[in-house]
Parts: structure tokens; C-alpha cells; sequence
């Protein structure tokens, strides 16, 4: 099964900050790869923005060698590069200053879709939006695309979305969330809206809890300094965690289209309760098994920043009252694993009467690695042995159903780049949803703020502290185990 690629219309795609870590590690490579895929119209253009001093050629030349550790060998072919570097072009600006912008303007084309990827620190974006306004470059048809982090807190999210919005309508504004780009998180959406058999069950009266974990392996060394000003609340639950919780939690949408969908999302959002402070916990990892401890990574003794935290959450509408959330999310954990667990209740009764092997039916969605959906149900265990349960999975796991097609799903931000192009805002947030997520994110800080919490120390390598694991058992439930 190979997935149909449909081209694009011609496009000036602009990277500010081309020269950083994400244009190269992700943004760039994601173009090369849907320019392979035959995706990129002839005469697409990408230019990079930065303040470094390239020309067109220096930049190739750079880029030559950067994108070959990049890329996986298996996709570098020569002809291919080369037909990728052709498109590329350089400007060299400071966003603050005035040097560049009118041979910027200049490349232009009008008649091309121009698009603006805002790849610079978050402190340089009302910069650029001025700059392009000032500059004539904030037509109607162009658009911006905005990395998070989106605010650090309601009243500078408010604030950018206002700076924004001085310079460019909402239609225009992408603020990406990559976590949306993924194929299981749409996947997500289709196994939900696309079937009749989850709907009907998908309510507080079937399902008992949902719990949504993002674990890593990596701790903060390198982005130390950043990370400590934002603490997983800040960098994971505001937006990538808030982002899930929605599609799960979200009623149907008119339509897949993206104010359908982001309505809807944002009804969720402000359907959630204040969290009580009993239904927090935060971590901080210590060292041990060889790694060094948050504080020696983040170069800050004293630092009182979670790295990770675990929150039970509830969504106060008639379809979820009753059901709880928990979410979970750290880093220098057990294993790099991302996944969302809905667990069914039981069956009211038990005809078979008491039975190990009947255990409540789980449909667990891994957004990474392995993307795939899993459904355990109970069935009979085969043989002549009488009447024994036993919880057997079907497996949707996308690498074995779709066989080829598996090895074509798009990363997500070549999807999410590709979605830009099109216009497509459906997996982007609106300003309203970003605000709203720090209005519930804003008084959990503060709490924190105002009685000095500390973070427990957890090993590198565990699933977090303790209090995690108390959380849902003092509920009689427990966390899916953290494994690749
Ligand atoms: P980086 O520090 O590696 O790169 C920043 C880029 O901005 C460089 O090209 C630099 O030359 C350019 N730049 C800095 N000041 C400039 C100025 N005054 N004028 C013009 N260009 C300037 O940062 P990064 O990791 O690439 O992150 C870029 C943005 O993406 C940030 O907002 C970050 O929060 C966000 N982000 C990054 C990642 C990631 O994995 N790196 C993930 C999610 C979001």
C-alpha cells in the first residue's frame, strides 16, 4: 500500500533561524523528504533567514554536508539532493535590525503561496511579525508558522497573540504543535469518528479512566537553561499533553475542518476543573546508574522545576463527569514512549463467574515508537480445558498492516509543513486554545509558586516518583508500565 502524494501549489517557503537546530534537524530534512516523494511543485522555493553570513552557494555547500547526518542514508540520493539544494536560496537579516528585509521582499513572488516559518527564539517573534508588515510582506494570501513554546503564561500568550494579530489575521497564523502531525493522532480521530463501534462506549458510563503518558529517555543537558525556566507543566502538559487530552475527550466535529475542530477542542479545554493539589505530583530526577542529576544539568542548585509530573485531571461535561484523566509525562525515565490508554470498564457481570484471565478491555494508541493502535479483548483460551479467559490484543500496529505504506508515513512536520501550503489549519492551534490551556495551566504553577513546593527525587531509569504511582492506586488503578 503506497500512500498517493498529491503536489502542492507552487510555494516561498522563508525559514527564520535557518541556521538552528530545528531548521536543521527537522524542518529541512522534512522538505528534502517530501521533495523525494515528488510532493514540491517545480519552482518551489525554500529561503533561509538567519543571522549567519551564507550566500545561496555557501549555504548549499553547508547544507550539502549537514543534511547527509540528517537524512537517513537510505533516502540520500545525489540526483534528488541536488534537485533539493537547487531550490534553495539565503538572506542574511537580523530580525531586530534593518539590513536584509528589501532583498528578502525582493525573492518574493507574489504569485507564489509565501509562507514564513517563525524558527527563531519566541522573544524574536513579534520582531518578525512587525518586520514583515513593515517590509510589505504580510500579504493576505501568506502565512505565518509559529514554534511553540506560545506564551509562558496566559498573560504573554496574550500578549503575542496580539502582537500577531497587529500584523496578520488568524487565518493566517499556524502555531504548531508536532504532537497533532502525527499519523496515530490523526489516526486517532479516524478510529473514533470514522467507526461506529468505539462512539457509543466512549463516555463516562464505559470507560473507567484515560491515561496519557509521554516519557523520555533524555534528560535536559543542552537545553538546560530554557528548560528550567519551564518545567514539564510548561514544555509538555500546556500544550503536547493538552493536545491529546482534547482528541480523546472532544465531541464529534461537524466536520473534519479547522474551526470544527478546534471549537470543539477548546470546549474541552475549558471544561476542565481546577486541579487539586493532591492530584499533582511533581519529580525531579537525581543522580544515579551513571547520569548526573537535574541540578548538575541544569547548572541551577537550587532549582525547584519538575521535570516530571503526573496530574489527575477531569473534564466536568456530560459525556466525561466521573471519568478521570491522568496524565504523565518526565524525562530520564524508563524508556522513550508516548502512548494514550483508554480501559473500558467491566462487564457488569460475570457469567463465567471469578476469573483470572478476564481483565477490562484497553485500547492503547502509542504515538511513538512503533506507532500503532491496540484493542485487548477477552476471548476463550483454546483447547479442551473448560471454560478459561485469557486477554489476547488485535494489533493494528501500522508497520505490519500497511506493510511498504508503513515506511511513507510522513513525519509529522513534513505533514504539518505540507498542511501550511495547503492552508490547512485543522492541525493547528487557535490563538483561543493556546490561551485557554494556560488559563488551566496558570493556577497550577502559581500554587506551586505560593507554598514553595519541592519536587521528589526520582532514579534515572524509573518511572518517576513514588507519588506517581500512589496516585492511581490510591484509586485502586494502576499506570501502564513504562517500556519501549
Ligand atoms: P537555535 O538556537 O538552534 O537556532 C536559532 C536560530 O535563530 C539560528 O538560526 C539563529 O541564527 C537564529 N537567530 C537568532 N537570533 C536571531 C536574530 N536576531 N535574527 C535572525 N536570526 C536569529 O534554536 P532552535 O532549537 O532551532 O529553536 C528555534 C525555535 O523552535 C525556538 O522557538 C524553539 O523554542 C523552537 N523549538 C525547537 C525545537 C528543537 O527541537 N530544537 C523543538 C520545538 C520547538
Amino acid at each position: 500500500m503506497v500512500s498517493r502524494v498529491i503536489p502542492v501549489d507552487l510555494f516561498d517557503l522563508v525559514i527564520f533561524g535557518a541556521t538552528g537546530d530545528l531548521a536543521m534537524r527537522k524542518i529541512l530534512p522534512a522538505l528534502y523528504r517530501r521533495d523525494l516523494a515528488g510532493q514540491l511543485p517545480d519552482g518551489a522555493r525554500i529561503i533561509g533567514a538567519a543571522r549567519s553570513d551564507f550566500t545561496d552557494a555557501s549555504w548549499r555547500d553547508e547544507l550539502r554536508r549537514d543534511l547527509a547526518d540528517c537524512v537517513p542514508a537510505s533516502l540520500q540520493e545525489a540526483g534528488a539532493l541536488d534537485r533539493f539544494l537547487n531550490r534553495l536560496g539565503y538572506v542574511p537579516i537580523d530580525v531586530r535590525g534593518e539590513d536584509g528585509w528589501r532583498d528578502l521582499a525582493a525573492r518574493i513572488r507574489p504569485k507564489a503561496i509565501q509562507a514564513y516559518y517563525f524558527s527563531v527564539g519566541p522573544d524574536l517573534f513579534g520582531d518578525l511579525a512587525r518586520n514583515l508588515h513593515a517590509h510589505g510582506m504580510n500579504s493576505e494570501t501568506c502565512r505565518i508558522v509559529v514554534e511553540k513554546p506560545f506564551g509562558h503564561d496566559l498573560s504573554s500568550a496574550r500578549a503575542l497573540n496580539a502582537t500577531l494579530a497587529a500584523h496578520f489575521h488568524e487565518h493566517q497564523v499556524y502555531r504548531i504543535d508536532h504532537y497533532l502531525g502525527k499519523e496515530t493522532v490523526q489516526n486517532l480521530m479516524a478510529v473514533r469518528f470514522g467507526n461506529m463501534l468505539f462512539e457509543p462506549l466512549w463516555n463516562a458510563q464505559y470507560v473507567d479512566h484515560i491515561q496519557i503518558t509521554v516519557a523520555e529517555t533524555v534528560g535536559v543537558a543542552g537545553r538546560g537553561e530554557y528548560y528550567d525556566k519551564s518545567g514539564a507543566v510548561r514544555d509538555m502538559v500546556q500544550n503536547h499533553m493538552m493536545q491529546l487530552l482534547c482528541l480523546i475527550a472532544m465531541e464529534p466535529p461537524y466536520a473534519f475542518e479547522p474551526d470544527a475542530v478546534r471549537d470543539e477542542k477548546l470546549k474541552v479545554i475549558r471544561a476542565l476543573d481546577p486541579v487539586a493539589p493532591d492530584d499533582i505530583v511533581r519529580g525531579q530526577y537525581g543522580a544515579a546508574n551513571g547520569f548526573a542529576s537535574y541540578l548538575e544539568d541544569v547548572g541551577n542548585p537550587d532549582s525547584h522545576t519538575e521535570s516530571f509530573i503526573a496530574i489527575k485531571a477531569h473534564v466536568s461535561s456530560w459525556r466525561w463527569k466521573g471519568t478521570p484523566f491522568y496524565l504523565r509525562t518526565g524525562k530520564r525515565l524508563r524508556a522513550r514512549t508516548s502512548e494514550i490508554v483508554v480501559t473500558f470498564k467491566d462487564p457488569p457481570h460475570s457469567i463465567f463467574g471469578p476469573q483470572e484471565g478476564q481483565k477490562s478491555n484497553v485500547l492503547a494508541i502509542r504515538l511513538q515508537p512503533n506507532e500503532g493502535i491496540k484493542l485487548k479483548v477477552t476471548i476463550k483460551e483454546p483447547g479442551p480445558g473448560g471454560m478459561r479467559l485469557i486477554e489476547v490484543p488485535l494489533d493494528m500496529s501500522f508497520a505490519e498492516a500497511l506493510g511498504e505504506g508503513a515506511r511513507d508515513i510522513a513525519d509529522a512536520y513534513e505533514r504539518l509543513i505540507m498542511d501550511v501550503i495547503r492552508g490547512n489549519q485543522t492541525l493547528f492551534m487557535r490563538g483561543d486554545e493556546v490561551e485557554a490551556a494556560w488559563a488551566w495551566t496558570d493556577p497550577i504553577i502559581a500554587a506551586w509558586d505560593a507554598r514553595e513546593d519541592r519536587p521528589q527525587l526520582y532514579d534515572p531509569g524509573s518511572s518517576g516518583p513514588e507519588d506517581a504511582l500512589m496516585l492511581m492506586h490510591r484509586d485502586g488503578r494502576r499506570w501502564r508500565e513504562v517500556k519501549p
